[in-house]
């Protein structure tokens, strides 16, 4: 056997779809409180429910009483299923007899009809997903009948995240789609009509249910559209992708093309839209890639293009990213832009290695500083800053001139014996600290062989380190 043969070529069976159900015939057997729930479901989406059962409980007895639904049959035999179920776009099984449920499930299924054995996915031909509810819009959740404590964990997320007006917006959209598509005929351009609503002002209003307000928006959209893109200048954060900010994610999944470093973990870039162009524009050290007037260029190049370009870098932008350059140079070539802060290496490490960058007893300041020399390597940093005691000092790329940067220290008048710590590749599996001092760490470093991404942490901060217990070293 091969290796890959160990790798399941499928995920999961269970293809999500949304059923038309209203005014649809489905039969829900069973009358108790297993019945109901399901029974409120369909009743809310319009279904017209005929339940077999032999004994019904209040609520459902008074459905079918107020005619909501029909009661169609009593015990449960095959020769009255038989009867009843062609027809029916769905079957629900639903008594508390797992034993029952399974008969009914078979003889659905044998009539080619969808059916769902609540709670036993064995015998279930689709199952109910957890669901969130805004208006039209529904996220259903599904976890293959296999862990409905987990979608129900997930649903709970989800909701506390979507948006209220989130229906409001879609009904908004879908009454709108007449006038878009007739100027523009268009799919793509439609797409990205839309798109540009929902990242401005309009869809806000939309959700707070100002249509005239929506309609403006919509409307300068229409008229003014034209095919130039734009750029946004993205953070993606230290590694963890968990720590991608929602708008970072946003334009991860809308960008035409990304421009990425080599900083950049893979695991990000795996949150790019699937059908993105990627492009590589990252530096090496003493080794460019592009350079920066080129990278910039291509960045116009493509959103002149009329492409939406997302321009990925590790941590945030505008720290020692470079991001200040890039957007003066749209400036200049009149380029729309939008820039998205993420989460610096300092302040990801700090938290995934439990050392705090400021205290109030040791640390009222945090500075941070470059360890990348000049090319003629003189490392020209405000030492005499850099040495004061009240503080933290961070260095970003400081792995190679660490020696330097670590006599600087002293030679400004820090003892040799001053705290220092190293965290690599922060946030990211594989994360490794190193604590030592100023004079230690150099060695510690090289003795471990400490790779790029590394950042230096120097300050009594180090000392208050602290570990959660369950994490432990
Ligand atoms: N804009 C980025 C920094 C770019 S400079 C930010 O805000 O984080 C690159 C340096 O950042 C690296 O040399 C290293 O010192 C630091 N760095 C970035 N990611 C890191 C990580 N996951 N772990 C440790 N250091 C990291």
């Amino acid at each position: 056997m091969s290796a890959d043969a160990s790798v399941p070529l499928v995920e999961t069976g269970w293809f999500p779809i949304s059923v038309r159900i209203e005014g649809a015939r489905v039969l829900l057997v069973g009358g108790g409180e297993v019945a109901i729930n399901k029974g409120r479901l369909l009743l809310d989406h319009g279904a017209r429910i005929e339940i077999v059962a032999d004994r019904l409980i209040p609520g459902v007895q008074e459905w079918v009483e107020t005619g909501k639904a029909l009661h169609v049959g009593g015990r449960v035999d095959e020769a009255m299923l038989e009867r009843i179920m062609p027809g029916c776009r769905l079957v629900y099984a639903a008594t508390d007899d797992r034993a029952v449920n399974r008969v009914v499930a078979a003889m659905a299924d044998r009539m080619g009809i969808p059916v769902c054995a609540v709670d036993d996915p064995e015998p279930s031909t689709f199952i109910t997903p957890a669901q969130v509810r805004r208006g039209m819009v529904r996220v259903s959740i599904a976890t293959a009948g296999g862990a409905p404590v987990l979608a129900r964990r997930l649903r709970q997320e989800i909701e506390a995240w979507l948006p209220e007006g989130t229906g409001q917006l879609a009904e908004y959209m879908q009454s709108r789609r007449p006038t878009v598509s007739a100027r523009w005929p268009e799919t793509q351009d439609r797409k990205r009509v839309w798109e540009d609503f929902l990242d401005g002002p309009g869809a806000d209003s939309a959700r707070a249910g100002d249509v005239a307000a929506a309609d403006r928006y919509l409307q300068s959209l229409l008229d003014g559209y034209g095919r130039t893109g734009e750029v946004w200048l993205v953070g993606a954060g230290p590694g963890d992708p968990d720590l991608l900010t929602l708008k970072a994610l946003h334009y991860m999944q809308n960008a035409d093309v990304v421009l990425y470093d080599n900083l950049l973990p893979a695991v990000l870039l795996g949150r790019v839209r699937r059908d993105a162009e990627l492009i590589f524009v990252g530096k090496k050290r003493d080794r460019h890639t592009l350079p920066q007037a080129e990278i910039n260029a291509e960045m116009v190049r493509h959103a002149r293009a009329g492409q939406r370009v997302l321009r990925l870098k590790g941590g945030d932008p505008f720290i020692f990213g470079r991001g200040g350059e890039e957007i003066e140079s749209l400036l200049e070539a009149g380029i729309r832009f939008r820039v998205v802060p993420g989460i610096t290496a300092a302040s990801g490490c700090a938290a995934y290695a439990g050392i705090p960058l400021t205290h109030r007893e040791c640390a009222q300041a945090c500075l941070f500083v470059t360890g990348h020399a000049k090319a003629d390597g003189v490392l020209d940093l405000p030492w005499k800053d850099m040495a004061d005691r009240r503080q933290t000092v961070v260095i970003y790329m400081g792995i190679s001139s660490l020696q330097r940067a670590m006599d600087g220290l002293c030679e400004h008048g820090l003892p040799r014996d001053w705290p220092a710590a190293i965290v690599e590749r922060g946030t990211q599996p594989g994360q490794r600290v190193l604590i030592g001092t100023v004079e230690t760490l150099p060695r510690l470093a090289q003795d471990a062989g400490v790779a790029s991404p590394a950042l230096v942490i120097v300050g009594k901060v180090v000392e208050h380190r602290v570990v959660s217990p369950q994490d432990g070293e």
